[in-house]
């Protein structure tokens, strides 16, 4: 074979056999095409016609044949994997490339029942995967910064820990030695201080309670006093956080530990006996001082306790009003009333054992008039045991009368300090008490006794007046 021959047949071979083309076609035949076919070069030919009708469409842009009518079909995988369509109604929402689709199905879901619906959620192949590449870069991302996050969290929390490990052994080495002697801060702190006293010697085993686990009544029945009082009584070393307190007690606040006093559980420092001594000396100080300060405090003590009596009463009759009789509490209009008649009564010599059983006939009586009345409603017998409270004191005063000591029932809820403080502001009332000085036989009528100091220099001192029952107790 010549050159020229091997050329002209290597010519024929090549015009034989073109180079593979995809084969491509567009539907609906006439008019606008919806719907653009591209079946891969190399298809069988009757797989190409099995392609071309799987995927023809009407002229209104349905599908031209049913699946089931498409003789030969066996499965649409064999038509997936050799064809697609382009759907040239529906273009990316973000790069306006017709979206491809590999079944009928996908085509209808994004170009509607006649291929022709505007796209407006859809993108193409590319652009969802660039929108996964960049969610994924923003997943990698979110989840290293939630581990560094939670590191920064772990090393916190450890400090936080540490701090707050500090503060408790802190508290745990505070001992008697440094503790202030005498609260002489307030009436409050001292009443609150000596209730602490009575609390511990009852349950010498247990934290004192927190001002929260204690409730409204608490120490003396008024949560910001009770709240100042615990303050001053913590930062004169008299108590300290119990070890047992609850861990919303403690929180850590720019690296430094801190505490909530209302929610701290308490320890007297020094124990129980020790605080026991300091409200003694306190109660002798505040007995036998002279001078101004102590005089000023008596009085604080005295306004402070008769406060709490009279609240207590008070407290009493509404919820004698409000449990037993199932009424509205006293009107906020008459409490000025309400609390003057209280404070007549126990300034007129009634004991609160008396003023209970008062409370008790006021809501008796009121109860007992509503009932003959019936155009009386619940609030109006409320507001009018008020008036009469202060009728009966002031029956009971003109005539006479004795009147019986009640204890308040179990429902009532006393404030804590309000016995330990009636007993503390006896004791300190008492070597001046007129009736006291005048069945002593050691002072003069003022209650006063001379003594002989170091040098024998006669002073006169107050008389503690003391009885073969109680020898040496002021
Ligand atoms: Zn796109
Ligand atoms: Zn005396």
């Amino acid at each position: 074979m010549g050159k020229r021959q091997r050329r002209r047949q290597r010519e024929r071979a090549k015009r034989k056999t073109p180079p593979a083309r995809p084969f491509i076609a567009e539907f609906p035949k006439g008019g606008q095409p919806r719907l653009r076919v591209i079946i891969d070069a190399g298809t069988p030919s009757h797989i190409r016609e099995l392609c071309q009708k799987y995927w023809a469409l009407a002229e209104d842009g349905t599908w031209a044949f049913r699946v089931s009518d498409i003789e030969g079909l066996q499965e649409q995988a064999a038509i997936s994997a050799v064809s697609h369509a382009l759907l040239l109604s529906s273009r990316c929402v973000t790069c306006e490339e017709p979206i491809q689709v590999s079944n009928r199905s996908w085509a209808a879901r994004v170009g509607g029942k006649y291929l022709d619906r505007n796209n407006e959620k859809y993108l193409c192949r590319g652009c969802s995967n660039v929108q996964r590449c960049e969610q994924d870069a923003e997943r990698e991302r979110k989840a290293a910064e939630a581990e560094a996050e939670k590191d920064r969290q772990r090393r916190k929390d450890a400090d936080d820990a540490e701090a707050i490990a500090l503060l408790v052994s802190q508290e745990n080495a505070k001992t008697a030695e440094k503790a202030a002697r005498a609260v002489l801060a307030g009436a409050a702190p001292m009443t609150v201080y000596a209730a602490m006293a009575a609390y511990a010697e009852a349950a010498p085993d247990r934290p004192i309670a927190s001002l929260q686990a204690l409730g409204t009544t608490c120490w003396t029945g008024d949560a910001e006093r009770d709240l100042a009082a615990v303050r001053t009584l913590y930062y004169a070393y008299l108590i300290a956080i119990h070890p047992k307190s609850p861990a919303t007690t403690f929180a850590v606040v720019d690296g430094e530990a801190r505490f909530v006093a209302a929610a701290a559980r308490w320890r007297l420092v020094g124990g129980a006996a020790h605080a026991r001594k300091d409200v003694t000396d306190l109660q002798m100080y505040l007995s036998t001082a002279p001078g101004q300060e102590a005089a000023d405090l008596r009085q604080e003590l005295r306004e402070l306790i008769s406060t709490m009596e009279v609240a207590n009463v008070a407290e009493y009759l509404n919820g004698l009003l409000t449990k037993k009789y199932d009424y509205p509490a006293v009107p906020e209009n008459r409490l000025p009333q309400l609390a003057e008649a209280i404070r007549h009564g126990l300034d007129s010599g009634y004991t609160p054992g008396q003023m209970i059983c008062f409370a008790w006939r006021a809501a008796d009586t009121s109860a007992a008039w509503k009932e003959r009345n019936a155009p009386m409603g619940p609030a109006e017998a409320s507001s009018a045991s008020v008036t009469v409270l202060a009728n009966k004191i002031h029956d009971a005063l003109e005539r006479r009368t004795a009147v019986p000591e009640y204890d308040p029932p179990r429902w009532h809820e006393q404030p804590l300090a309000l016995v330990p403080g009636r007993r503390l502001l006896a004791d300190v009332l008492r070597p001046r008490s007129p009736e006291v000085i005048a069945g002593c036989s050691l002072c003069d009528y003022q209650g006063l006794v001379e003594v002989d100091t170091k040098d024998n220099r006669p002073v006169l001192k107050r008389c503690l007046h003391p009885t073969p029952e109680a020898p040496l107790s002021p």
